[in-house]
Formats: C-alpha cells, sequence, structure tokens
C-alpha cells in the first residue's frame, strides 16, 4: 500500500493507491517481453495496442516500439520483430507471419493459451456430436477472434442473453466466455441457456458450462466496490479505450458518486477534494502503477498548495 501522506499536517487528506490495481499478469508479463526486446539492437513491432493505455504506449513508443495495424497494416513489408499481445491472435496469424518469415514473438497469455486449447478441443468433439461451441464475448474483440480462429469455424459468438434465439437449444452445447467479460453477466447468460436447454430437451440436453473468466478480473469488481466505499473520493486512472476501465469505473461511481476518471495527471481538478479527508488513486488492468503514482503525487501537491 503506497500512501502520499504529509505528517506535518495530518488535517490533509490521506492519498493512498488502490493496491489491487495495475497490469494483470497477463499485460505484464507481455510489457516485461517488450521492455527485453527493446533493449536489444532489432526494430520491434505490436500488432494491435500492446495494453490499452495512452501513457504507457507512449512510454513503450519513445523506447523504440511501434504499433502495427491488425487489419491494415502490411506485415510483409515488417523487418523487425513482431510482438503477439497477450489477447493472443488466431492461427491463421502465426502462419501468415511465419510464411512471410517474420520473428514472432509470441506474449499470449498462457490463461488464453489454455482457453485457446479448451474450445480447439471442444469443437473438435462438437463437430462429431453436431452441437456448438458458444463463446460468451464481445465480437471482434482480438481475444475473441483467437479463440474463434481456434474452434474450426464451428463456433458462436454470444453478446447478452437476448441474443439467446440464435442458438438451437436441442444441441450439445460447450460454453466458454471471453476472459475478460463481466462474471455476473457470464452467470446469468449461463444460467439463462442451461434453462432454455432444459426446457427445450428436457433430461436429453447435453450443455456444458466452462468458467473461464480470468479471475484476475472478476476479483476487481468487488475489490473495487471496497475501495470505493472506503474513500471520500475516488481518482479512477484509465486509457481512454480500455473497457475494463470504463466497467470498473462504473463501478466505483455507482459506490462513490466523487468518483473521477482521468488519462493522466493534466485531468485532475483541485475543486474534486474540498473536504475530503481519503483520496483512493485506483486504475484498470491496464493502467501502469508507475501512472497511478504520477497522479497520486499530483494530488498530494495540490492539497498542500490548495
Ligand atoms: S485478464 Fe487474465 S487472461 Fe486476460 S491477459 Fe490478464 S491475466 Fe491473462
Amino acid at each position: 500500500m503506497f500512501d502520499y501522506f504529509c505528517i506535518m499536517d495530518h488535517l490533509l487528506p490521506k492519498v493512498e493507491i488502490d493496491p489491487s490495481a495495475g497490469f494483470c499478469s497477463g499485460v505484464k508479463r507481455a510489457i516485461e517481453a517488450t521492455e527485453q526486446l527493446l533493449s536489444q539492437p532489432d526494430d520491434v513491432f505490436c500488432l494491435g495496442e500492446i495494453v490499452h493505455n495512452e501513457a504507457e504506449l507512449e512510454r513503450l513508443n519513445n523506447l523504440g516500439m511501434k504499433i502495427l495495424n491488425r487489419e491494415k497494416d502490411n506485415t510483409g513489408d515488417i523487418k523487425g520483430r513482431i510482438i503477439i499481445r497477450a489477447h493472443g491472435e488466431p492461427p491463421s496469424t502465426f502462419e501468415r507471419l511465419q510464411a512471410e518469415g517474420t520473428t514472432v514473438v509470441d506474449a499470449t497469455c498462457p490463461v488464453v493459451i489454455r482457453l485457446q486449447q479448451r474450445v480447439k478441443k471442444a469443437s473438435a468433439e462438437m463437430m462429431e456430436a453436431r452441437g456448438s461451441v458458444i463463446i460468451f464475448g464481445k465480437p471482434g474483440h482480438p481475444e475473441v477472434q483467437g479463440l474463434l480462429g481456434n474452434s474450426s469455424g464451428n463456433a458462436i459468438v454470444i453478446r447478452a442473453v437476448e441474443e439467446l434465439d440464435r442458438i438451437d437449444l436441442t444441441r450439445p452445447l460447450r460454453v466458454f466466455s471471453q476472459t475478460t467479460s463481466d462474471l455476473g453477466a457470464y452467470n446469468k447468460f449461463c444460467e439463462a441457456i442451461l434453462a432454455g436447454a432444459a426446457k427445450a430437451s428436457g433430461e436429453k440436453s447435453d450443455v456444458i458450462i466452462n468458467q473461464t473468466v480470468c479471475s484476475q478480473m472478476s476479483r476487481r469488481g468487488p475489490g473495487i466496490e471496497q475501495f470505493a466505499l472506503s474513500h471520500d473520493v475516488i481518482v479512477f486512472v484509465s486509457g481512454s479505450g480500455s473497457s475494463n476501465g470504463k466497467y470498473l469505473s462504473g463501478i466505483s461511481k455507482a459506490k462513490n458518486s466523487r468518483t473521477y476518471v482521468v488519462t493522466d495527471t493534466g485531468q485532475v481538478k483541485p475543486e474534486w477534494f474540498v473536504n475530503a479527508l481519503s483520496i483512493g488513486v485506483s486504475g484498470a488492468t491496464s493502467t501502469p502503477v508507475w501512472l497511478m503514482h504520477q497522479v497520486a503525487g499530483e494530488i498530494t501537491r495540490m492539497i498542500k498548495n490548495d
């Protein structure tokens, strides 16, 4: 726990960084692999944003990392090493890069790799049984694309209970979630699919639910709830494109209306801290700890100057 507490004046609010905030292990591992590559001479590229945080991307960019657009950039022209980020990629991406003679550094999170393997195995079984693999997640999300690529083409991506009518509930079904889905929403979806299959086929229904929401994600929801309740003001640091940041800051706002979301120190405002005795700084699983320290330092500077 990191405290920015002025011992000179105990009336100044206490500024605390959420001890559970910061990179998940998969993102941390991918960033460390990138830093290692950047310390060597050859160019380093990442296929898509390595993390959804502008400040961290800028830091890595300043060290020499370049980001490739997954859809638009022609990887065949690349001379250097290409990192596969923690979300993973479908097998077709690896095959293409290999055919192009690119040096690939695979930083796919081990949790995502295990999920890809399970989806692949279940897809083969469902081909035989004339059933389907269901992936609860966001269509087009890179992790989901990687899972689809491992599914021999017989997986259906669903993002909400309302889409249940797209599934033939009389068939065998193997259900998985994207690792970053909201656990509560996934549980609701699973209840609905089990109920629907039981209604359609009774005892003959053949649905297996796999609990594949990453525990590092699911723990953060209850964690930010408690953190938001135990501080007068929350400053939530997140990249503007981070869906995890939107989700966690939404939970914080629901528990503490004095929650403010910032991307960096420049957005922090002194008027937020009027009459506050405790200020919490938290962030998404894509927010670097160094950035939260910067924001905490800026808040401390503001309240001292008040
Ligand atoms: S959220 Fe979990 S599965 Fe996804 S990259 Fe992080 S550690 Fe890996």
